[in-house]
């Protein structure tokens, strides 16, 4: 069966998801019954994270950046574009830089790079190859292969840039981790749902350099 591919979503944030990187102990000390009720009224610009006194700043900033980014839909008519599975180079990435994994759908790199770029995270990202779907779509339709994600991590030489043999693959890509950790013989995380949240996936890994 085919997907429809006005289908594909760019999966914003929920204020669920927020509240998983906060201090989640609802003390109220931000004048909100919860962290979640938190999370939403950020979600929301209703209130500035640094209102929490229990988040570092730099995290809040990173919040901030995160919320001030433009979430809007994928139009219909580019959707299946694709790109080279290419590795880029974010914000200058050194050895001990993180290595992403995502699609070659051209709309979910652009949105990945954006979100990364505007953030400041330093990482390489890696498009693979499924045939412009995009990662939630080539799961279902098995196109999010490990021996894609292999062959792209083998015509980049990203072993040549990269001190550690691990990578981070979309949350909608758990199905296929074993897959790939068992091809490739790297370690293989699993990053957020939402590709909004991959900054503070990084901070919270301690893979935020
Ligand atoms: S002050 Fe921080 S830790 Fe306390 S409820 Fe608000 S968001 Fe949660």
């Amino acid at each position: 069966m085919v997907v429809e591919q006005e289908m594909a979503e760019i999966y914003p944030p929920t204020s669920e998801d927020l509240s998983e990187y906060l201090p989640e102990t609802d003390c109220g000390k931000c004048g909100f019954e919860s962290c979640l009720d938190f999370a939403e009224a950020v979600l929301t610009a209703r209130k500035d994270v640094g209102t929490c006194p229990e988040i570092d700043d730099e995290f809040a900033k990173l919040v901030e950046r995160i919320a001030a980014l433009k979430k809007e839909p994928i139009p219909y008519d580019i959707m299946m574009a694709q790109v080279p599975c290419e590795l880029i180079e974010i914000n200058e990435p050194d050895e001990n830089a993180p290595l992403l994994i995502t699609s070659n759908f051209r709309e979910t790199v652009t949105i990945m790079r954006a979100i990364l770029e505007q953030t400041g995270a330093r990482v390489f990202l890696l498009p693979t190859f499924t045939h412009g779907y995009s990662v939630d779509n080539a799961v279902h339709e098995r196109m999010f292969k490990a021996l894609e994600v292999w062959k792209a991590i083998q015509e980049n030489h990203v072993s040549e840039k990269t001190l550690k043999q691990r990578m981070i693959i979309p949350g909608m890509a758990e199905s296929e981790k074993n897959a790939i950790r068992q091809l490739t013989r790297w370690d293989v995380m699993v990053g957020p749902v939402s590709g909004f949240l991959t900054p503070l996936f990084l901070w919270e890994n301690d893979l935020w350099f």
